[in-house]
């Protein structure tokens, strides 16, 4: 009986302690031989050792999921043209029977032909620009991602959605952002938290939500995922304002300093959320995808040794985005600890520093108190409330698309994509 059970079969297996109903999974190679391996739909992983009074039952075959070629499309004419990029991540992979784990093998047509229904919003069209995890995204792969999105424009798409891992997919939104200058179209990032072939997939809906909006009259980069538990709307954040909050809930993406754009309702409704959305226009994107990669993130903690900062120096950094603690504050006032006279010698070498807060919600701020004006008068640039992400962001576009370290320190200091406010919004603190 055990032998006719292969990966991939659902079985229930019952010995003394209780039973346990899931996927078999292949015997990962450094466990004992003597222990079955099982996926339960909580998508964790049990270990049984078999044993006498082990039972096993099959409940339901592996049925290997067959590969479907994708019927041509029907053009409506009367429906605005949507183009779904896919690059990898969660919402492309399904659970592999070899390894256990998931990886990235979904193609953007195949998640179309699991969900024809978004036709009814848009003409689509869909293809694979890379596929890879998002922890492995880089600004090599950002500048091909820019062009990719940029040709859809030029070959008539209105709207593209890009299908993209979750864990940097809002450095991604911020990277667009600001390759993509003049965008009047929108470009909206979607991603998932479980992979699209189990039944509790959290992409079906995202990805509906996001043609929709994709499709919508509205422009600008935009971030869209669940916006609560249940499947019943997404919410649109800004590409420069969002951030991954938590590891694995559905609503993990939260707009920061700033309201979500739009709520988008699982039939598609979109009702704006915050006033003068801009609005689409004729124009296509100009591409600007040049970036310094010699940009830092270096976060402050009690403790650090100023030293570090020589590192930066010596290796040639060209750009550094400070987490300051609270107001934009780093250890200043006792000499052994100090920062300054690492900062210092950075600006000095024409390292462009900024300054960010690791509390995320709120502002900077260099005129509250002293030593913050100390930094601010040795030129560190205070960033006001924009993310730390965002601004590593910006500063690596600012650096490949300036001549001078004037030039880049003034684009650093104005609002380019929506970055950040002049004035922050005290009611959106809402996590
Ligand atoms: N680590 C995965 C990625 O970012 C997780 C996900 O897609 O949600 O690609």
């Amino acid at each position: 009986m055990v032998d006719e059970i292969k990966p991939g079969d659902r079985i229930r297996v019952t010995v003394v302690e209780g039973s346990f109903e899931g996927v078999l999974m292949p015997r990962p190679k450094l466990s004992p031989e003597d222990v079955i391996t099982i996926k339960l739909d909580s998508g964790y992983n049990v270990g049984v050792k078999k044993s006498e009074d082990l039972r096993i039952e099959i409940l339901k075959k592996y049925d290997a999921p067959l590969k479907k070629k994708p019927k041509d499309p029907v053009i409506d004419p009367t429906k605005r043209t949507v183009s779904i990029l896919s690059t990898g991540g969660t919402i492309a992979s399904r659970v592999d029977y070899a390894t256990g784990g998931v990886s990235a093998s979904f193609t953007a047509s195949e998640l179309l032909e699991s969900m024809p229904e978004i036709t009814d919003y848009a003409n689509i069209r869909a293809s694979q620009v890379m596929n890879i995890m998002s922890e492995d995204m880089n600004p090599k792969l950002w500048a091909q991602l820019a062009k990719s999105i940029a040709d859809e424009f030029n070959t008539g798409a209105d709207g593209v959605v890009v299908t993209h891992g979750t864990d940097t997919m809002h450095y991604s939104s911020a990277a667009m952002s600001f390759m993509l200058s003049d965008l009047q179209k929108p470009v909206v990032f979607t991603g998932a938290q479980r992979s699209s072939d189990r039944g509790s997939a959290d992409s079906f809906l995202n990805l509906s939500c996001s043609v929709a909006f994709a499709a919508s009259d509205y422009d600008g980069v935009y971030l869209c995922m669940h916006g609560g538990l249940d499947d019943t709307f997404c919410l649109a954040h800004k590409g420069t304002k969002v951030r991954k909050m938590h590891t694995t809930r559905r609503d993990a993406f939260k707009s920061i300093n700033s309201s979500p754009a739009a709520k988008i309702q699982s039939d598609g409704g979109i009702q704006s959320l915050i006033p003068d959305l801009p609005k689409r226009g004729d124009a296509n994107p100009r591409l600007q995808t040049a970036l310094e990669e010699d940009v830092g993130i270096l976060r402050v903690y009690p403790g650090m040794k100023p030293d570090i900062l020589e590192y930066y120096l010596q290796k040639g950094y060209k750009g550094l985005i400070i987490e300051g603690t609270a107001l934009g504050h780093v250890p200043t006032t006792i000499a052994e600890t100090s920062l300054i006279p690492g900062i210092k010698a950075l600006i000095k070498n024409d390292v462009v520093v900024g300054m960010t807060t690791q509390c995320l919600f709120g502002a900077v701020n260099p005129h509250v108190y002293s030593n913050l004006r100390e930094l601010f008068s040795q030129g560190v640039i205070y960033l006001n409330d924009m993310l730390p992400e965002t601004a590593y962001v910006k500063l690596m576009w600012v650096l490949g698309n300036s001549k001078t370290s004037q030039e880049s320190r003034e684009l650093m200091a104005s609002n380019i994509a929506l970055e950040y406010n002049e004035k922050t919004p005290i009611d959106d603190f809402n996590l």
